[in-house]
């Protein structure tokens, strides 16, 4: 169990001394906290307003190093700034255009041409995540969260030494520490010119001007949205994939996501890897690759090259030993138990930084503030990591909660696992005649009576407001046979999973004909 604030063996006070001007410095001020979290993003915030609103006093500290590129940004972590806000509202201005195509075969008469003005679109997503950045500036304020603008690292096991831009210092001590300073977007570094001539996604919702020709290397999450909503805005975007398109997922949802892509102008230059960037006279980036298959390099020019290779946890400049923080030698993320404490028991850490979580933010949140209760005690729930759904914000969106059909086949055997799926049109998409060719939901459930539902994949419109929805279900154990006497909502997409009635071992054919 972790301890919990104020217990009552620890009577003694953690002081804190706030020496401002270096740590030899005269002594500004003190403070005393009851907890302090290193790290203001969705997982920090949680925590530490969660704690206040219970009456702890509590101090967040939150540093952004700016990318290599130069990019920096304010308050909220990763999600906020270069993360899910700005991603989703690209994807939104991607699908616009997508409507834009679709409007004269509802009656409206466009003019002819209507070009995107990336710029305009940039400062407009840029202020509203500036917004978003004051908001949680004044929430942090009402709350009586003190806030630092500086980068921690332990001194010992209760004690965070932060630095400001400027270089001045600031002791900072507190019964209970958090650690929640997420990741950043790794380079590969064994490839010549990575760092000086590409970007990642800390840079590119943050560019004034329209990226242009792009190569996207990677083929996960980030990669496959950003090049999504890339070729979605009219940009020439091509995708270079080592292996395979999401791994980790459901790979027949997974290829149905790119063949999407591939049809609607994403290229992919699959089982290739980069060698070299270099800058040509006429300031394009060449770009030198393996094809893996054939065995020959290959070359071609592009205006932008965006890494999506991974991110890497922000632990190296924590000085963890100090306060005798462990990390897995692997990943480098620091492991944590059930109770989300670290090898320290008054040390935690939560979201993107903690070892075989989840990298999202709503597990990151819902982490942090279970954590805040537990050590307010007002509760010992610990958080359940088990069937978080998720959607991957491609221009098809494709929504997924539970296991992947591999996962379910590997977990219970091929003869205790029963698939339903259907291949359906969009109702939206008829008069518009978009083709719906890889519109497709499965729902994987055990075979045995009364057939629990393990997982269920959605591909569509609005996957992640359908998936959310069902999701509720399958925590709560839904079986299939209580989806189907589910009553859908006439006429929708998510009708149709409450409509699943052909089985992959029967072999029907899974088109959905009529209404
Ligand atoms: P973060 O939000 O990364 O916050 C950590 C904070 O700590 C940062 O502000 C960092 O600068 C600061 N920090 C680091 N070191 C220090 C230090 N030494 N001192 C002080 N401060 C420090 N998730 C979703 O659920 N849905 C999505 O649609 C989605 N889209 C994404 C799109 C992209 C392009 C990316 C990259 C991620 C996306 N994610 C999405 C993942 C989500 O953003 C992260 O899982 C989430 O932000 C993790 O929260 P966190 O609190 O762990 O860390
Ligand atoms: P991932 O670690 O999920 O994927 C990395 C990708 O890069 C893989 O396709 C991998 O290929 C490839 N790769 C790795 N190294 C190389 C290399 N040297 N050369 C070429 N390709 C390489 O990282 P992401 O950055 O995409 O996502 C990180 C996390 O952020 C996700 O797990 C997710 O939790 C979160 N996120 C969530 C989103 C959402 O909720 N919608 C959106 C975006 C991110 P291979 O498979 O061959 O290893």
């Amino acid at each position: 169990m972790a301890a919990a604030l104020r217990s009552p063996g620890a009577r003694f006070r953690w002081r804190a001394r706030a020496l401002w001007g270096g740590a030899r410095g005269a002594a500004a001020g003190q403070q005393d906290y009851d907890l302090l979290v290193i790290g203001g993003g969705s997982g920090g915030l949680a925590c530490a307003k969660e704690a206040a609103q219970l009456g702890k006093k509590v101090a967040i500290v939150d540093y952004v190093e700016p990318s290599p590129q130069g990019t920096r940004w304010g308050l909220g972590g990763t999600c906020v700034n270069v993360g899910c806000i700005p991603k989703k509202l690209m994807h939104q201005a991607a699908l616009l255009g997508a409507m834009i195509r679709d409007a004269p075969h509802y009656g409206w008469e466009l003019a002819q041409q209507t070009p995107h003005n990336w710029r305009k679109m940039a400062e407009a997503v840029q202020n509203h995540v500036k917004s978003l950045n004051w908001g949680h500036r004044v929430q942090l304020q009402d709350r009586k969260v003190k806030y630092f603008n500086i980068k921690a690292s332990f001194v010992n096991k209760h004690t965070v030494r932060g630095v400001t831009k400027d270089g001045k210092e600031t002791l900072l001590s507190a019964e209970h520490i958090v650690i929640a300073t997420g990741g950043r977007p790794r380079y590969p570094m064994h490839v010549e010119g990575a760092l000086e001539y590409g970007i990642t996604s800390d840079d590119i919702f943050w560019l004034k001007e329209s990226p242009g020709k792009t190569l996207v290397v990677g083929a996960s999450y980030v990669a496959l949205e950003c090049a999504g909503f890339l070729t979605g805005l009219g940009l020439d975007t091509t995708v270079m994939m080592r292996s395979i398109p999401l791994r980790g997922f459901d790979q027949q949802m997974s290829s149905l996501v790119t063949e999407h892509m591939a049809a609607h102008g994403t290229r992919f230059l699959r089982g290739c890897t980069p060698l070299r960037v270099g800058r040509l006279p006429d300031g394009q980036l060449q770009v030198t690759w393996e094809d893996l298959t054939a065995g020959k390099e290959n070359t071609g020019t592009f205006d932008t090259v965006l890494w999506a290779v991974g991110r890497a946890p922000e632990t190296g400049s924590l000085a963890l030993d100090k306060a005798g923080v462990s990390t897995d030698p692997h990943s480098q993320k620091v492991l944590v138990n059930a109770q989300e404490a670290t090898s320290i028991p008054h040390i935690f850490a939560i979201g993107d930084v903690a070892e075989g979580r989840p990298e999202l933010t709503p597990t990151a949140v819902m982490a942090g503030k279970l954590l805040a209760q537990r050590l307010c005690r007002q509760s010992s729930d610990l958080m359940d990591y088990d069937n978080v759904p998720t959607t991957v914000f491609t221009p098809l969106e494709y929504g997924c909660v539970g296991l992947s059909e591999e996962a379910a086949v590997a977990r219970h055997g091929q003869e205790h696992v029963e698939v339903y799926h259907a291949y359906y049109k969009p109702l939206e998409f008829t008069v518009a005649e978009r083709d719906a060719s890889q519109c497709y939901i499965k729902m994987v459930c055990l075979r045995e009576p009364p057939q629990l539902v393990l997982g269920l994949h959605f591909l569509g419109p609005n996957a992640g407001e359908v998936t959310q929805g069902f999701a509720l279900g399958i925590k709560c154990g839904a079986s299939y046979q209580q989806v189907m006497r589910t009553v859908g909502i006439h006429p929708t997409c998510a009708e149709e999973v409450a409509k699943l009635r052909i089985s992959k071992r029967s072999g029907l054919d899974p088109t959905v004909t009529g209404c």
